[in-house]
């Protein structure tokens, strides 16, 4: 670890900006070094957000080559993919938890802990808030040459009634709760005061969502109330408590391979925890859920479920601060789900090279629809022989039956445009019965595009995050190697055009999918895509606590990380609210 000398940040008493609001600036003291001095000639690198993005982006970023400063209201970076076994106590939550500070030493970079509120593009000024000592809110400006926002996402609500009834499962607090909230529940069961029904009602645990996150979960409590309670609680009954999955579609982690979401199905079938497909939930009250479900037939039935809790982990949305920079950038961001960025991931709509946006707050080109031509050429390759493209692609004439084969591949291939290759189908379909049969490339890239813009749309995950942070480092150790070296100037001088500089240093982002991990109860599924993947009991769980071990932020998290699983393994759960 390399020391770097940072120089200070202090509020300006000159204000500026439209706001006319103090801003942020490197000061420097009479007796400060030399190295210190460099400091404030060097680009000023802001980051929004303290999340995977921005941590795989400082973990990589040389130090000495900018001033970095990272602006997150939650002073730590947590270890996502183990949060729901921090919701029953298998790990401890400071095994999740690794100090910004402790990572942005590094990098020799300011932390400061405050929200962003908007950007001022123009003035390259970004507005941020804090509380200070005496509960008052404060405003002011950081300046930047270079803003990277990776301020993830806030959970999706579908517009359903009563959430507040729910619980949420995106920070390290709402573990906390959520584990008071299950022992709580335990606790009023056992009372002797408690009436059957109402024993039975606050024994029911329901999950809404049955994508990996609210599997993870349901699996985690499941464990739980089987290795633990009955030893602890023993006046309670295991039949009188129940585990309700809600799922929307037809089946759970419906993003994995089919037979993968098969067995974790099978799995939690015979463990009897109540996977409820098809269902949508209309209304969640204190006491119980109201949801719809589609029967066998095509009706809908309305069905209430009597529940002491409710865990809701149905996708995410964009954030507050992201929309209001979709609205500012007007019909340069299209997308209501996240902001747009180009392939070398800068923000649509703002200068070249000064903003970039990465993570589950972003969506990126892709060019998944080149990406599924080009297989589809390939498939045809080894179908026909090699002739039949390389001729002239564009003559090539696809058959809706060959199609139909390849569209399985691709799905395997691309499993997070599973739902845009439906629509593509029944497109498929239509045109094929207007043009006898017969579908050109050129028209078929054309018709991927216009399907629509979500196509080129990639899953939010840590895995994308911590790549996209990986990526922006890299690319921006290259920029300042570049203008160092006076490569940059010379490449930039031969330009005809308004240079883009990114694209003269680096490549464009390309995601690599390497598989998808979930836990499903002391057994876990591993899908790697292209239809490969596995399933299995303890080694699989031995495998899945391995992968996450070795990718856990840093030796500390890790130590802390073996010492819980041998604790409970030794001890059993802490189950304890407090
Ligand atoms: P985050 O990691 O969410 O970080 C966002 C950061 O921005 C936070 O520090 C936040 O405090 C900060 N912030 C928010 N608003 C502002 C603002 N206005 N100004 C400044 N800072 C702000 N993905 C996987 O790949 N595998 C898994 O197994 C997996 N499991 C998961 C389990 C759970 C329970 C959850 C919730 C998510 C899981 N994910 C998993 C998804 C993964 O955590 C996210 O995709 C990932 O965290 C996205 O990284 P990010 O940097 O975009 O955002």
């Amino acid at each position: 670890q390399r020391e770097v000398d940072v120089a200070a940040l202090a509020l300006n008493p000159r204000h500026g900006g439209p706001k006319n609001l103090p801003i942020l600036e490197v000061c420097l003291d009479d007796n400060d070094s030399e190295s210190m001095r460099r400091q404030k000639e060097k680009p000023r690198l802001v980051i929004l957000g303290g999340g995977w993005g921005a941590v795989s982006l400082l973990k990589e970023l040389e130090p000495e080559n900018y001033h970095v400063t990272v602006i997150s209201p939650k002073n730590y970076f947590l270890f996502t993919p183990m949060l729901p076994s921090a919701t029953v106590g298998t790990l401890g939550l400071r095994a999740l938890v690794e100090p910004i500070r402790r990572i942005i030493h590094a990098v020799g970079g300011h932390y400061v802990r405050a929200q962003a509120e908007n950007v001022d593009f123009q003035s390259r000024l970004v507005e941020v808030s804090q509380t200070d000592c005496n509960g008052n809110e404060q405003r002011f400006y950081v300046p930047y040459d270079k803003l990277v926002i990776a301020v993830g996402s806030v959970t999706n609500p579908h517009g359903v009634k009563g959430l507040e009834h729910c619980h949420f499962l995106k920070d390290i607090n709402d573990a906390r709760e959520i584990r008071n909230k299950v022992i709580q529940n335990l606790e009023l069961a056992c009372l002797p005061t408690t009436s059957d029904d109402e024993r039975r009602r606050l024994l029911s645990f329901v999950v809404c969502g049955g994508g990996p996150t609210g599997v993870e979960f349901a699996a985690e409590l499941f464990d739980m109330l089987n290795e633990d309670l009955i030893q602890l609680f023993p006046k309670l009954l295991r039949n009188e408590i129940s585990v309700h999955l809600i799922q929307s579609r037809d089946h759970i982690l419906n993003t994995y391979d089919e037979t993968l979401s098969k067995y974790a199905e099978d799995r939690f079938a015979r463990d009897q925890v109540d996977v409820l497909v098809n269902s949508r939930v209309r209304e969640v009250h204190p006491d119980s859920i109201i949801f719809t479900q589609k029967q066998d037939d095509g009706t809908i039935v309305t069905k209430q479920l009597p529940m002491g809790f409710c865990l809701w982990s149905t996708g995410v949305s964009q954030t507050p601060f992201c929309k209001r920079l979709a609205a500012k950038l007007g019909s340069a961001q299209t997308n209501r789900h996240a902001l747009e960025t180009d392939t070398h991931l800068r923000l649509n709509g703002t200068p070249l090279g000064e903003v970039y946006a990465i993570g589950d707050c972003a969506t990126v080109q892709n060019n998944v629809a080149d990406h599924i031509v080009s297989f589809v050429k390939r498939s045809l390759t080894w179908k026909h022989g090699a002739s039949a493209v390389d001729t002239d692609p564009s003559k090539l004439h696809l058959r809706f039956n060959d199609w139909r084969a390849i569209a399985e591949q691709v799905r395997k291939r691309f499993p997070q445009a599973t739902d845009h290759l439906k629509r593509l189908d029944k497109l498929f379909a239509e045109y094929d019965r207007d043009k006898s049969g017969t579908l050109d490339f050129a028209e078929l890239r054309e018709l991927l595009v216009q399907i629509d813009s979500k196509l080129t749309s990639l899953p939010a995950t840590a895995q994308r995050a911590h790549q996209q942070g990986q990526y922006l480092a890299k690319k921006f150790n290259a920029l300042a190697r570049a203008v160092n070296s006076g490569r940059l100037i010379r490449e930039l001088a031969k330009a005809e055009e308004t240079p883009d500089v990114d694209a003269a240093v680096y490549k464009a982002f390309d995601y690599k999918h390497l598989g998808s991990l979930a836990y499903i109860g002391n057994s876990a599924i591993l899908d790697l895509g292209h239809g490969r993947g596995f399933a299995g009991g303890l080694w699989a769980m031995y495998a899945w606590r391995s992968i996450y071990f070795a990718q856990s932020v840093s030796f500390r998290t890790r130590v802390l990380m073996a010492m819980d699983w041998a604790k409970r393994g030794l001890f059993g759960r802490d189950l304890m609210s407090y």
